[in-house]
């Protein structure tokens, strides 16, 4: 492949995790948000 980037080599970090609500392998990890079905989107307490 020509044109690779150098940093290519970032680790794949798990960003996401199954939602408790939906399912879906779409809950964030880091911002505690599901990407599917906005679980933790409203109520943003920590
Ligand atoms: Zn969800």
């Amino acid at each position: 492949m020509k044109g690779t980037p150098s940093m290519g080599t970032k680790k794949r970090r798990i960003l996401h995790g199954y939602c408790r609500r939906c399912g879906h392998k779409s809950y964030n990890l880091i911002t505690h948000v599901c990407a599917h079905c906005g679980y933790g989107r409203s109520r943003r307490l920590k």
